[in-house]
C-alpha cells in the first residue's frame, strides 16, 4: 500500500512512512494510493467479532507490510485496553430510529482517543524498531491535546509539544494536558486562537530545517493514521444496526473534517451508508462552503462547543481532493487561493461534494435547548458538541434509515455548558475524579514561530 499527496508533488511513501511524518512535504495530506474494498461477505462478517477484531480487519489492508498480522494485533489490544467500557464504541439509543455512538469511553473521554491511542502505540512500535526518536508537535483546540499527551507520555523515544490556545479550552481540557507530571510532556499556552496555533504547527512542518534537526512528526487530525483508526467504528456500528443487509446514515460534529472524512472513507471501502451528515456549530464555514461553493474563512468567534470552532478545516482538503478527480495541481491551486483570502468551489466538485455530504448548522442557543430537550426527553446528558450533531440530524433524519449521531466527548468534559442548558452537573467518571487536586505545568507563549521553534530547540537539546 503506497500514500500520496493531495497536492500531488510529495514523494510516495509507506503507511509508516506516512504516519511518522504526518504532513507531505509540498504541504498536502497523505491519502492511500487505492482505497481497499470490503466485500458484502467481509463486513457481515463483523457481526458479533469484538472492537479490536474488527479494527484488525477494516486497518489490516492499509498498512501494507508495516507490521506483522501479530505485532498489529498486539498493537490494537494495547491501544483499547484503557477504555472504560468493553464496547469500547457503544451505541446507545437515542429516539426511534435515531441512535448515538458513544465516542467517549477513552483516557481522555473524547473520541480523539480512538485514533491517538492507536497511534501512540504504532509510534512506539515503529521507533523502537527503528533506533529513532522523534518530537512530536501538535495544535489543538482542547481535545486533540490531551488526546496526544495521554498517548505519548512517559514514552520514551517521543517528547510531545502540544500549543493551544490560551483561555480557549475548558478547565477539564486544560489540566488534562497540564497535569501529566513526564518530563516528555510540554503543554505551550498560545496567545490566539486555534488557527494560530494549526498555522504555527504547519509552519514548522514547512521549515524543513527545523524539522528535520529536531526530528518532527505530526499527530493531528491530519495524520493519515488518525483517519484510518476513525474508520473502524462506522463499520461496527453500521453492522450492528443491520449493514450490510440495510443502510444507515451518520451525522457528525465537525471541526477540522477528520471524523466525517473517515465516514467516507468507509462509504468508498464499501460500507452502505446512505447520508454522511456534517454538523456545524455557529463556525459554519464547512456548512456554507457546501451550500454555496465557497471557502472563506471570516474569523472564529468562541462557542460553547469548543473542539469545532475552526475556520481552516485541514482535512477538508482530502475530501477537495477526490471532488476535484484526484487532480493534485488543482488542490494545490485552491489551498494558494486560501492563504490569499478563499477560493469558490468549482461546479462539478460542488455536485460531487453534495453527493458526498450533506450539512446543517446549529447555533448556541439551539445547542443549549437540545442539551435540555434531549435531557428532558430521554435522561441523556450530551456534550455540546455531540448536541449539534443530534439537533442536525434530527433535522435530516428520514423514516426507515437509522440516524447514527456520533457522540463525540463525555459532558463532563463540558461541565459549565452542560449544567448551564440542563441544571445537571455531569460528573466525571470514578477514574478521573482527583484531576481539579492535581498540580499544572503550562509554558505561555507569542504567536510567534521563531519563539517557539526555539523553545523546542532548547527542551529537546538541539
Ligand atoms: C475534535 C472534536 C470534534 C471535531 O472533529 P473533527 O475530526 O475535527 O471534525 C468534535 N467534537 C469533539 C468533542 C472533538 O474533540
Amino acid at each position: 500500500m503506497r500514500y500520496i499527496s493531495t497536492r500531488g508533488q510529495a514523494p510516495v511513501l509507506s503507511f509508516e512512512e506516512a504516519m511518522l511524518t504526518g504532513l507531505a512535504r509540498d504541504g498536502g495530506l497523505y491519502l492511500p494510493e487505492t482505497i481497499p474494498q470490503m466485500s458484502t461477505a467481509d463486513i457481515a462478517a463483523l457481526e458479533g467479532v469484538s472492537y479490536e477484531e474488527a479494527a484488525f480487519r477494516v486497518m489490516r489492508p492499509f498498512i501494507g507490510d508495516t507490521f506483522t498480522d501479530e505485532e498489529f494485533h498486539g498493537i490494537i489490544a494495547r491501544a483499547y485496553a484503557g477504555f472504560g467500557h468493553v464496547a469500547r464504541a457503544p451505541l446507545k439509543q437515542l429516539e426511534s430510529g435515531h441512535f448515538l455512538l458513544e465516542l467517549f469511553h477513552g483516557p481522555t473521554l473524547a473520541f480523539k482517543d480512538f485514533a491517538m491511542q492507536l497511534i501512540g502505540q504504532l509510534f512506539e512500535a515503529a521507533l523502537k524498531r527503528n533506533g529513532q526518536r522523534v518530537c512530536i508537535v501538535g495544535a489543538t483546540s482542547g481535545d486533540t491535546g490531551s488526546a496526544a499527551i495521554e498517548a505519548f507520555r512517559g514514552l520514551d523515544a517521543v517528547d510531545v509539544f502540544i500549543l493551544f490556545p490560551q483561555g480557549r479550552v475548558s478547565e477539564v481540557q486544560r489540566r488534562q494536558m497540564t497535569t501529566p507530571a513526564e518530563s516528555n510532556v510540554h503543554a505551550l499556552a498560545i496567545e490566539g486562537h486555534f488557527d494560530d496555533a494549526q498555522a504555527r504547527v504547519k509552519d514548522m512542518f514547512n521549515d524543513f530545517e527545523f524539522r528535520d534537526a529536531v526530528g518532527l512528526a505530526g499527530v493531528n487530525s491530519i495524520n493519515w493514521a488518525r483517519v484510518l483508526a476513525q474508520v473502524v467504528y462506522y463499520f461496527t456500528s453500521a453492522v450492528s444496526l443491520g449493514a450490510p443487509h440495510r443502510k444507515v446514515s451518520f451525522t457528525v460534529p465537525t471541526g477540522n473534517f477528520g471524523d466525517i472524512f473517515a465516514g467516507y472513507i468507509a462509504r468508498r471501502m464499501g460500507l452502505p451508508i446512505d447520508r454522511l451528515v456534517v454538523a456545524t456549530n455557529q463556525n459554519d464555514i464547512l456548512h456554507r462552503c457546501l451550500s454555496a461553493g465557497e471557502y472563506r474563512p471570516d474569523g472564529v468567534i468562541p462557542s460553547i462547543s469548543p473542539s469545532m470552532d475552526i475556520q481552516v478545516s485541514s482535512n477538508f482538503e482530502r475530501a477537495l481532493f477526490y471532488a476535484y478527480g484526484q487532480d493534485g495541481g488543482a488542490v494545490a491551486q485552491l489551498m494558494d487561493e486560501l492563504k490569499a483570502g478563499g477560493f469558490k468551489v468549482s461546479q462539478g466538485a460542488l455536485e460531487a461534494l453534495r453527493e458526498a455530504f450533506d450539512s446543517g448548522r446549529c447555533d448556541e442557543d439551539e445547542t443549549s435547548a437540545t442539551i435540555r430537550r434531549v435531557h428532558a426527553a430521554t435522561g441523556e446528558l450530551l456534550c455540546p458538541h455531540s448536541a449539534v450533531g443530534v439537533k442536525v440530524a434530527d433535522e435530516m433524519r428520514v423514516p426507515g434509515t437509522p440516524m447514527i449521531t456520533l457522540a463525540t466527548a463525555h459532558p463532563a468534559k463540558f461541565p459549565a455548558a452542560v449544567e448551564a442548558a440542563s441544571g445537571v452537573h455531569p460528573p466525571l467518571p470514578e477514574r478521573m475524579s482527583d484531576l481539579y487536586e492535581r498540580s499544572e505545568r503550562v509554558t505561555g507563549v507569542a504567536n510567534d514561530l521563531g519563539a517557539i521553534e526555539t523553545l523546542i530547540k532548547e527542551r529537546t537539546g538541539h
